[in-house]
């Protein structure tokens, strides 16, 4: 696979993550990542990650003019009464 310019990719997109899951990439460079990260074993994974980063950063941030994820502070709220996950079914 002698694919030039794959490693200056990866270190493109790895730097870019963030900015492309904020929606601050230009049209082209959304294509670029969005195609690296197609193949890569690292990045694809990264943007998931970095997604659910963001968001969860977001979701504090915006509570007051988003609806309050009540089912995640119930969740959060039975595991702490329970202290342990619960094991024997839901
Ligand atoms: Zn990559």
């Amino acid at each position: 696979m002698g694919m030039p310019g794959r490693a200056d990719d990866h270190r493109w997109s790895q730097q870019h993550l963030s900015h492309y899951v904020e929606g601050d990439l230009s049209p082209h460079a959304r294509r670029r990542l969005e195609h690296h990260a197609r193949d890569c074993a690292d990045c694809g994974p990264g943007i998931r990650a970095m997604r659910a980063l963001v968001y969860s950063v977001q979701g504090l941030d915006g509570l007051a003019g988003v609806r309050a994820p009540a089912t995640i502070f119930d969740r959060v709220r039975a595991a702490g009464a329970s202290g342990s996950p619960s094991l024997h079914g839901a």
